[in-house]
């Protein structure tokens, strides 16, 4: 089995693997690259693999920067099945929806073409299987998948592969649990090869239990100041986690009560799989659903699904808090929102998720004072906080215990990827010393024939 690194190398985004076995070849994940001056070209680039040569995909979720080549792999030829969990297939059909209405207008500003259609988004809505978790399944001639509960946002999977007598394990985006809504991240117990995400690979996130205390805070603040609090979210999970959270804070009269908005479309409708997918929730979230709590609707909390109703958050007089996306402000409502208020000292923007290089959000994240939105520019008055808490990704001690569940059949070689370079290396080093397995940081475009991959002398 022969495994080729085709994004998220050294990087955050462009998650993409090719895995070849004697009889067939299969796609895992087929992210966009985002963020950064070079994004752009290298989704344009071609695949290094030919798509029409490929029999199956795997997704492990939905976020775009796993599944948003989807569409130009259906289009330069691929015509397998997409394989994952069914609240996967969902969100990834939701965010490749809004994402390429959002591409076709960049493009057609630019004067340049799109990087494929809303048909090319629509052809892939038959081709989706639903897998469960923990069912092994034969998905291409002779290659058997196994997926496990990853914890990262509803339905994500790390991805046990089985071929050729040997088996590989990705672990896809591992979460940052325990958190409100999602199962614990689930163990796989056996591999001869590991890939692994490195993310937050040298942080230590603060304890999720922070969360409540941040928001109450934050709430407090606008509160007494007659703010804004901007919350710029991930539509998928951080969200629906953050509306949890408000629920619990609002019914334990832990705030006072007060306007929040939901201003992404996007996230409206990722609730709505939320709703239909209880059973992919924790015990917790199942009972209190189940005992009449409803996370997802209470007094003060209003959807804004129209641009017509976004626009009128704004004479909606304050402390008000603003949900809404994109989560590393490089699109989406939320620069509307940030444009108006970043220049207002009574605003707190709060920071819970990862900002990719190149992003505004990086920028806002990195202290940056002055920033240009819509070609205005604005001095920063806000108060700008970043928190880990909030984090859906795992901290370095969480992805050693990932890797330490392994203990069947521990793996004889580490690949480290999904992270940028500094923090790749240093969490493959610390692979290397505290986990005691040989590993390695693979370049874009690297292949590895797994037969040849030894047992070192470490
Ligand atoms: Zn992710």
């Amino acid at each position: 089995m022969k495994i080729t690194f085709c994004g998220a190398n050294r990087e955050v985004t462009g998650s993409c693997y090719l895995i070849k076995t004697e009889h067939a070849s299969v796609v895992l994940d087929c992210g966009m690259f985002q963020g950064g001056k070079y994004a752009e070209d290298k989704n344009e680039m071609p695949f290094p693999f030919d798509p029409a040569q490929v029999d199956a995909a795997i997704v492990t979720h939905a976020h775009f920067d796993h599944t948003g080549r989807l569409p130009k792999l259906h289009k330069e030829g691929f015509r397998g099945k997409l394989w994952s969990t069914k609240p996967t297939a969902e969100l990834s059909m939701i965010t490749l929806r809004d994402s390429v209405r959002l591409m076709q207008e960049e493009a057609e500003r630019h004067q340049r073409p799109a990087l494929y259609s809303q048909e090319e988004v629509e052809s892939l809505e038959g081709t989706w299987q639903s897998i469960e978790y923990g069912t092994e399944r034969e998905i291409a001639p002779g290659v058997f998948i196994t997926l496990s509960d990853a914890g990262h946002i509803l339905g994500s999977a790390s991805v046990k592969v089985r071929a050729d007598n040997q088996v590989i394990a990705f672990s896809g985006d591992l979460g940052n649990t325990p958190v409100p809504l999602l199962r614990n991240t689930q163990a796989i117990d056996e591999a001869d090869i590991v890939v692994i995400e490195s993310t937050y690979g040298n942080r230590v996130h603060e304890p999720g239990s922070h969360r409540y205390a941040i928001l109450k805070e934050a709430i407090w603040e606008i509160v007494k100041n007659k703010g804004v609090l901007l919350l710029p979210s991930f539509a998928m999970e951080r969200t629906q986690e953050l509306l949890y959270e408000l629920h619990h804070l609002h019914v334990t009269k832990q705030i006072p009560r007060l306007p929040i908005f939901l201003d992404s479309p996007m996230a409206i409708a990722a609730t709505d799989v939320f709703r239909h997918h209880i059973d992919f929730l924790n015990t917790e979230a199942q009972n209190e659903i189940h005992n009449g709590e409803d996370f997802f609707r209470f007094s003060g909390l209003t959807f804004t699904e129209h641009g017509s109703e976004s626009k009128q958050i704004l004479d909606v007089p304050t402390p008000k808090i603003i949900i809404a996306g994109s989560g590393m402000m490089n699109g989406g409502r939320i620069l509307h929102h940030l444009r108006n208020y970043l220049g207002k000292r009574n605003t707190i923007l709060l920071i819970i998720g990862f900002q990719v290089e190149g992003s505004l959000g990086r920028h806002l994240h990195d202290g940056d004072r002055r920033v240009h939105i819509f070609g205005q520019e604005i001095d920063v008055h806000a108060k700008v906080q970043s928190c880990g808490a909030f984090s859906g990704h795992a901290d370095y001690p969480r992805l050693v215990h990932w890797l330490q569940g392994f203990q069947h059949h521990p793996p004889r070689r580490v690949f480290v990827t999904h992270g940028e370079l500094n923090s790749a290396l240093s969490f493959s080093q610390a692979v290397e010393e505290q986990v005691g397995i040989a590993s390695g940081v693979p370049e874009y475009g690297e292949s590895v024939d797994i037969a040849y991959v030894n047992h070192p002398n470490l």
